[in-house]
């Protein structure tokens, strides 16, 4: 991406990454973010795909600290299940982009998809079984209908 420094107009920057400080719940933990460096002036930045990444990282450490399955840990998880992303959409549920938000870090799984995900791997019968039960989650009406 061609970025453009807001005091010298360079487009050269440098990416680098730092280890940042966070509280939560009374909880400090540490989380690397990227920023980059104007290579003419020294301003420095963080931009919108820097924020996103960033935003990522600091939610997988929240589900880290929340004892839910990290975004590795999902990814791990379906593969071991053998299911494609939308194929675990069609079984666990959550909506068509669930499982690449969920992988990403851009959206936290709720604390009962994360417990129907380990479920699912610990007990091959309940797995079936959720396999047989396929909802037809096209058919039913998008989130943005009902509101
Ligand atoms: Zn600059």
């Amino acid at each position: 991406m061609n970025h453009q420094c807001p005091e010298c107009r360079s487009t050269e920057f440098a990416v680098r990454s730092e280890a940042e400080q966070f509280k939560r719940k009374g909880q400090e933990f540490w989380v690397e973010v990227d920023y980059s460096v104007c290579q003419h002036c020294g301003y420095e930045v963080i931009f919108p795909d820097q924020i996103k990444r960033n935003d990522c990282r600091l939610r997988d450490a929240w589900r880290k600290m929340d004892g839910l399955l990290t975004g590795q840990e999902i990814l791990d998880l379906r593969n071991q299940l053998n299911l494609t992303q939308q194929d675990a959409a069609k079984i666990f549920g959550g909506g068509i982009n669930a499982f690449s938000k969920y992988e990403r870090g851009e959206v936290i799984q709720s604390v009962a998809m994360d417990k129907l995900m380990r479920i699912a791997l610990e007990f091959p019968l309940a797995f079936d079984a959720l396999k047989r039960r396929d909802v037809g989650t096209s058919k039913l009406p998008s989130h943005q209908d009902f509101c």
